[in-house]
């Protein structure tokens, strides 16, 4: 039923992609005079004269094991947020088609829609920020492109309820996307274990969050090895540097200080989920699956946020954000800061 060459834009289709020096050659030869490279060095103080691979194969091994799929499953971007703004141009023709998002959610899908030119569908989530079955089944009988799941959902915390994601990768006619950017710190299998049921289903994933990786900007696609084809006919040449491989090729070895650094965070995210309901200015703590608590203050979250402020503490302000009024997204932090944090908000007297 599910038809991806009836998905994607004709023009990418029909296009012809770039073929890079590297794409034609691959591997190391005695001379190397195809790329217009610098063959005589570089500046600076490290070596970068040669363009990286454009398909990050070592990565890729290194990753498909950890991750459970084949490397052909693995597409690697300038953080996930390239890969979004991919999925959307690989499907929307702009001025004509549009996607489908879940309010409160993740801004980047809209920004790439905007950018793209491209419509946006919004069917809000929940008071408690899942998708209703009424909502499913608009989901169902929308003609939208793609619909992006944020699952653990940012700003608000939580997993998406299974039995919903599943009806929506068995019923909509267009990309499921879900993104898993605070997956590393969620209590259920990652999506990418049922990506051989599903030939819609995108998983997004990234080196930002749980592996500390933010400044590198890596982030990564799974999907069926048609979909990830499409995404590197389109993407550009050389969009992961040579410095962000051989770093992610590191931190994939340092496995044990990954998993350390993950589980400093979530005992911080258990401290702090513990403490903050007691605190009095504290309404409501939402439960979180991510490395964030979204949480509810009274009388004014904004008068909050600018105290935190004065204090040198600095969180989101969500207020405007469908669904959050009154909320603040705190981030986990050090075992300090978030002592600090709490100590800020305990202090606090409104004035
Ligand atoms: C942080 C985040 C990302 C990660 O974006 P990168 O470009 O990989 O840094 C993606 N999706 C969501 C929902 C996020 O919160």
């Amino acid at each position: 039923m599910f038809k991806l060459e009836s998905l994607v834009r004709p023009n990418i289709r029909a296009m012809k992609p770039y073929s890079s020096a590297r794409d034609e050659f691959q591997g190391e030869a005695r001379v190397m005079l195809d790329a217009n490279e610098n063959s005589l060095g570089s500046a600076g103080p490290s070596q970068f004269n040669r363009y990286p691979d454009p398909l990050q194969r070592e990565v890729k091994q290194a990753l498909a094991p950890l991750k459970g799929v084949a490397a052909e499953q693995i597409f690697l971007g300038n953080g996930s947020d390239e890969a979004i703004d991919l999925l959307v141009r690989l499907t929307c023709v702009p001025g004509h088609d549009h996607i489908l998002i879940l309010p409160p959610t993740y801004g980047m899908y809209e920004v790439a829609a905007n950018l793209n030119d491209v419509g946006i569908e919004r069917i809000a989530l929940t008071a408690d920020f899942q998708i209703s079955q009424d909502s499913v089944n608009q989901i169902l009988a929308s003609e939208a492109k793609l619909v992006f799941l944020c699952s653990p959902n940012n700003p608000t915390g939580n997993l998406l309820h299974a039995d919903a994601v599943e009806q929506i990768l068995r019923g909509f006619r267009g990309l499921v996307i879900v993104d898993e950017a605070y997956a590393d710190f969620a209590d259920a299998p990652s999506w990418t274990t049922r990506l051989a049921e599903f030939p819609n289903l995108v998983v997004l994933q990234t080196f930002s969050k749980a592996w500390g990786l933010a400044g590198l900007r890596l982030g990564m696609a799974f999907a069926s090895p048609e979909i990830i084809g499409y995404l590197n006919k389109i993407k550009p040449p050389y969009n992961v540097s040579e410095v962000t491989q051989r770093h992610a090729l590191q931190a994939l070895q340092a496995a044990a200080h990954f998993e350390e650094l993950r589980h400093t965070l979530l005992r911080g995210r258990a401290w702090l989920a513990e403490r903050l309901p007691a605190v009095p200015i504290v309404e409501h703590v939402f439960p979180s699956d991510a490395n964030f608590l979204l949480t509810r203050f009274k009388p004014d979250a904004t008068a909050v946020y600018n105290y935190l402020l004065g204090k040198g503490i600095v969180v989101r302000n969500r207020t405007t954000q469908p669904g959050c009024a009154g909320t603040l997204r705190l981030t986990v932090g050090t075992p300090e800061e978030n002592e600090q944090l709490l100590e800020a908000l305990q202090e606090y007297r409104p004035s």
